[in-house]
């Protein structure tokens, strides 16, 4: 484990099995309906390139990033689109890939940018969740996990862009960014 970890919340193999299982789900439920696949860079980056391997339907994938924290530990309620999409979501079923729902603020944009955009359906899975931390009312169509109300790094997520390649999900050490 890493030094500046405190904890480990789930295990590597854990994040696999957990994959495989929304990727089957995803790939039932958009049987026949063509999405595009939207990766919320940069923390759904893993996640999305493990997910897409498992759903098995056709489908389009395209990037888009956004940020909500600089580099601090929460939300500033602040929206940025840093790199929009390639294609028009226009009559398009998508599927938003996010890496975790905190204040719901980031989605709530997400979503109302892609309806503003004519997207026929927009549906939301995300790998992890922290329901405790909402301010908007707001929730995934899939959620891989819950976590607890704590700062988390790895499979993607980073503080100040550092520990996205650690393969588990961990609680980093407060005094790491306290200091
Ligand atoms: P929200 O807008 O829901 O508060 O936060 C959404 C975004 O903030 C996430 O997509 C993620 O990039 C970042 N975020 C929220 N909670 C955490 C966390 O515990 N750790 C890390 N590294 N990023 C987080
Ligand atoms: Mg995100
Ligand atoms: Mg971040």
């Amino acid at each position: 484990m890493h030094n500046d970890i405190q904890e480990i919340l789930h295990s590597e193999q854990e994040i696999r099995d957990k994959v495989k299982e929304l990727g089957e789900i995803l790939t039932r439920d958009f049987e026949g309906r063509n999405p595009l696949v939207i990766c919320v860079l940069k923390g759904a980056f893993i996640f999305m390139a493990d997910l897409v391997k498992e759903i098995r339907v056709p489908l389009e994938m395209d990037f888009m990033a956004v940020s909500s924290y600089g580099a601090a530990t929460k939300s500033s309620g602040v929206v940025k689109i840093n790199k929009d999409l390639d294609v028009s979501v226009e009559g398009r079923e998508v599927l938003i890939v996010e890496d975790i729902i905190d204040s719901g603020l980031t989605l709530s944009y997400l979503i109302d940018v892609l309806e503003r955009r004519n997207a026929k359906s927009v549906t939301v899975v995300t790998l992890f969740d922290k329901p405790s931390g909402r301010s908007v009312d707001l929730d995934a169509d899939y959620t891989g996990f819950t976590l607890p109300h704590a700062f988390v790094v790895g499979y993607g997520l980073d503080y100040a862009e550092y520990y996205r390649n650690l393969p588990y999900i961990g609680i980093l050490k407060p005094e790491v960014y306290s200091k």
